[in-house]
């Protein structure tokens, strides 16, 4: 009561009211809200709705042979049968013209695909195999509950600096598959594990094989999608909806690197989603 008398006087005492008022510490207005950080260990994944309905399609560039494209399916039926609950892609990729520009705005379309750059880009590493650029609506920004949630995903390999071909081991040769199934799991928003016997082990030597996803692999991608979550978010999108007036895209790129140093970043995607 002391108080609502306190703050009816205040607009007839206002300089003696603003002496009194940096020594109480209740604050006479709400605080500003925190300013949007984003901590870089937020959760990426796709939308529940997205996977729970039309799922995934990807294409590939009709570079790769057939052959190659065939164990790209294959490798993402892999990690389809990694979770019980969902299953990500539709098949079969669809084969498509390569994308060879060294502009990676070019990327963000209306197809996600697997292609093969033999430009590379100035932004990125010559030590990287390959990247996973992804698009990303910020959900609870700024809050300790962020996850980006996924609008488009390339992946593009380093076919400037590297060959991807056993059968010419004389060359700085990695193994495609092992590499496309580290790649595939960052189209489904997997981060990197510490797990060095895992295929999201952060980098890859030459001539090695990590062809099959492990136990680590598996837990991690159970971790990411989960149907206990996705009814808490169902539950909560009215919340999320007050917090967000205007989403924010970003864009994200993860290397996949021989030099064991693990690189990805988030820079700002200043453009209007499709
Ligand atoms: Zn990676």
């Amino acid at each position: 009561m002391r108080r609502l008398i306190f703050l009816f006087l205040c607009p007839l005492l206002v300089t003696g009211c603003l002496d009194q008022q940096k020594e109480n510490t209740a604050p006479a207005v709400l605080p500003s809200p925190p300013p949007i950080v984003y901590t870089g260990n937020a959760p990426i994944r796709w939308p529940y709705s997205t996977i729970e309905g039309a799922r995934l399609t990807f294409v590939a560039a009709n570079t790769f042979s057939g052959a190659e494209i065939a164990d790209f399916e294959t490798l993402a039926g892999q990690w389809d049968d990694s979770h019980p609950d969902y299953d990500f892609f539709n098949y079969p990729a669809t084969e498509v013209a390569n994308k060879d520009t060294g502009n990676l705005d070019d990327y963000y379309d209306g197809e996600m695909g697997i292609y093969k750059s033999t430009t590379w880009f100035n932004e990125i590493s010559s030590n990287a195999l390959g990247i996973t650029q992804f698009f990303a609506i910020r959900r609870n920004a700024g809050t300790s509950s962020e996850f980006l949630e996924l609008v488009h995903v390339d992946i593009i390999m380093n076919y400037r600096d590297y060959e991807f071909d056993p059968a010419d081991p004389e060359y700085s040769n990695f193994d495609l598959s092992s590499v496309m199934l580290h790649e595939l799991g960052h189209f489904l928003g997997v981060g990197h594990s510490s797990d060095s016997n895992a295929v999201m082990a952060p980098t890859i030597s030459m001539g090695e094989i990590r062809d099959t996803l492990t136990d680590d692999d598996h837990g991690n991608i159970q971790n990411l999608y989960n149907t206990g979550e996705a009814q808490a978010l169902i539950g909560s999108r009215s919340a999320i909806r007050t917090i967000e007036s205007e989403p924010e895209i970003v864009r994200g790129i993860i290397e996949y690197r021989k030099d064991g140093e693990e690189f990805s970043y988030i820079l700002p995607f200043i453009r209007d989603p499709r």
